[in-house]
């Protein structure tokens, strides 16, 4: 099995990359699959049923609405995120649907999309069932699908359908554990970085795979500048308030009259005494971005998946704070953050998970948070060792965290979580750098535990919204 650094980050649409961009994804696979079946002229219905947590909280994470918008052909690549509800909402009102684009069946809203709140699947907590049926009711094909975390999506009859998706490419340089990656710079006298790249060339060249990572840090930025200028409530119900266009408004205001004070204070004589600059400045930019690339996804706009939808923030984040914070950041070292951080997104999905309905909230935002201090500790020229370290500190931290988003909707407490988070991966990352690489818990064993504690972990924490903080806060 060969990942790509292309597979922990793509653009998808908000708010859940395995509630709303699976479920997107698995519905317009089973739509192509009756056109290439040749058997969509003959379909008068067609039926989803989502179980397991999909079920439970796929209301507010818009897996119904993404079933419908995946089966009349839109991918969450292209979907066009200001229009989508319209189109969901077109769908009901005329009760109708276009399978795959162009095949016109009747719908209705409540029969034809089935949400089971307590029914599940045997191989994964996301399972999805789709059913077409011919004029006299029989079932022309039905197939299930798991959407297992970050957008993937697996056949219910595939091998190992609780895993990954299998690719046989064979890489030059294959790694199962972080052990073996670090063996492999070793050996090699490469950062991991390189190691991830000459494994990426497998697929493309350099200069596609430079093209294809900068033009997700474009998505990304393009999501913080969005994020921080939409104003309003979240939809949903739970009136949660956009916070990052405030706060764009104060740090860029405070920035305008530090930069003024400065001015002045080279232009005074004698030099006027001068209060010093706020020494976490930068932390609070690190909450803005978070803060901007999470509201846009639980508003259903364009994020990239990294490696979830739940946890897009901490990556763009972290990667903001590079790019802002750090002499002479440039774009070779995006592309090193992104490949430095994927490596280690790769060892959790191929070892643990990124799905909360699979392990919780660890596996989302300690994912996250370990990929982003694995990246900025990179492009700081953190040694293997060290990047190693800083990754495993940004999962260590993370360890049993659960997932219980209030009232099934991806904003309390994934918002702030993320912004959290972020501000953690560059702790990692610098403490890391602190040190030799050398240090008491690896990483292998810090995912090894995660999935431990996640197989441990009662359902109810693991994206049900039936407990935690989605039964102790009231939804008002
Ligand atoms: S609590 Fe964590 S895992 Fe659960 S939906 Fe929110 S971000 Fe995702």
């Amino acid at each position: 099995m060969a990942l790509s650094v292309l597979d922990l980050f793509s653009v998808g649409i908000g708010p859940s990359s395995s509630h709303t961009v699976g479920p997107m994804r698995a519905a317009k696979l089973f739509a192509d699959g009756l056109k290439g079946d040749g058997q969509l002229a003959s379909t008068v219905r067609v039926q989803s049923e989502l179980f397991g947590s999909l079920g439970a909280t796929g209301r507010g994470h818009g897996s119904d609405k993404a079933v419908v918008l995946g089966l009349q052909g839109l991918e969450p690549e292209t979907v066009n995120t200001f229009t989508a509800d319209d189109q969901v909402a077109a769908a009901a009102l005329n009760a109708e649907l276009h399978i795959a684009g162009s095949h016109r069946v009747d719908f209705n809203w409540e029969e034809d999309v089935v949400l089971h709140r307590r029914k599940s699947l045997p191989a994964h907590p996301n399972g999805m069932t789709f059913r077409a049926l011919d004029h006299t009711g029989a079932v022309l094909s039905e197939r299930s699908y798991y959407s297992i975390g970050g957008g993937f999506v697996v056949d219910g009859d595939a091998e190992g359908a609780d895993k990954v998706v299998a690719d046989d490419t064979v890489l030059p340089y294959p790694f199962a554990t972080a052990d073996e990656l670090l063996q492999i710079c070793s050996r090699e006298g490469m950062s991991i970085s390189d190691v991830m790249l000459a494994n990426e060339l497998t697929w493309h060249s350099e200069a596609e795979l430079r093209e294809k990572l900068l033009g997700l840090w474009a998505v990304m930025r393009e999501c913080v500048e969005n994020g921080c200028n939409a104003e309003g409530i979240l939809p949903g119900g739970l009136k949660v308030p956009r916070r990052a266009p405030a706060l764009f408004r104060t740090l860029t205001a405070s920035a305008a009259a530090s930069a003024e004070a400065s001015a002045q204070a080279a232009a005074a004589t004698p030099s006027p005494v001068q209060a010093p600059a706020d020494p976490l400045l930068a932390m609070e930019w690190v909450n803005l971005f978070a803060l901007a690339v999470n509201e846009e996804n639980a508003a259903g706009g364009r994020i990239v998946t990294a490696p979830t939808n739940g946890a897009a923030g901490i990556v763009p984040a972290v990667l903001h704070y590079y790019v802002k914070f750090v002499p002479g950041a440039d774009d070779d070292g995006v592309v090193r953050f992104l490949l430095a951080a994927a490596a280690v997104g790769i060892l959790f999905k191929t070892n643990a998970s990124i799905s909360g309905a699979e392990v919780g909230c660890q596996g989302e935002v300690g994912s996250a948070c370990s990929m982003a201090a694995a990246g900025l500790c990179e492009v700081l020229g953190g040694t293997p060792a060290q990047v190693e370290n800083a990754a495993e500190v940004g999962i260590e931290h993370n360890l049993g965290l659960t997932c219980d988003p209030v009232g099934g909707l991806v904003q309390i407490p994934c918002i702030e979580r993320n912004a959290i988070a972020s501000v953690n991966a560059i702790n990692a990352a610098r403490l890391a750098l602190h040190g030799d690489g050398s240090h008491k818990v690896s990483l292998d064993k810090a995912i090894k535990t995660m999935r431990d504690t996640g197989a441990d972990m009662k359902t109810k924490y693991k994206e049900t919204s039936r407990g935690g903080l989605a039964v102790n806060v009231i939804e008002c």
